[in-house]
């Protein structure tokens, strides 16, 4: 285990249960209707990978670069640094993020992609960490509801570190305090 790890909260085999489950329900619901998977990068980039290639059907596959920030006297704004690159309008899409915490980002993501015109938005998380959630999202997809910790690994960062780790571990908290 990683020295910088306090203890892990989901090994590989449990990811790869996970993740296998994850994509049997989304063939199901789909049931060969073709859609758009929109990762939000960077930290959906190992869970996208690994579930794209157990979905047994055909669909396209995009990223966005972006995060949401909170203005002085704004509501929240999302700060896209690369957008998609698809025509996403009267396309059913499919949205992967690493983990919903407050919500803001993937909600100011949801309004950017039915602005576009896309016919509809489904969310796919692996995990929701619903403590600090601070605007109506409910994801359509769930790998797993995580405690208010903060956790790394499997392409979650801290400061671009830990993506790497084969495993989702909690970072001990000296390392950011
Ligand atoms: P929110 O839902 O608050 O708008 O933001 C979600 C984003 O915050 C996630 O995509 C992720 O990048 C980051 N985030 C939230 N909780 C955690 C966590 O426990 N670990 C890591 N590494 N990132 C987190
Ligand atoms: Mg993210």
């Amino acid at each position: 285990m990683h020295k910088d790890i306090e203890s892990i909260l989901v090994c590989e085999k449990e990811i790869e249960n996970i993740v296998n489950s994850i994509a049997k329900l989304i063939e199901k619901d789909y049931n060969c209707r073709e859609f758009i998977m929109i990762g939000i990068l960077k930290g959906s980039m190992t869970f996208m990978a690994d579930l794209m290639r157990k979905i047994n059907m055909d669909f396209s596959v995009d990223f966005i670069s972006a995060s949401s920030y909170q203005g002085a006297y704004s509501t929240g704004n999302l700060e896209i640094y690369r957008d998609i690159d698809c025509d996403v309008s009267g396309k059913d899409i499919l949205i992967v993020e690493d983990i919903v915490d407050t919500g803001v980002t993937l909600e100011h993501i949801k309004k950017h992609l039915i602005e576009k015109n896309a016919k509809s938005v489904k969310i796919c998380t692996l995990f929701d960490k619903p403590a600090e959630r601070k605007v109506d999202i409910f994801p359509d997809y769930t790998g797993l509801t995580v405690p208010d910790v903060f956790i790394v690994g499997y392409g979650l960062d801290y400061n671009e570190l830990y993506r790497n780790l084969p495993y989702v571990g909690i970072l001990n908290p000296s390392v950011y305090t």
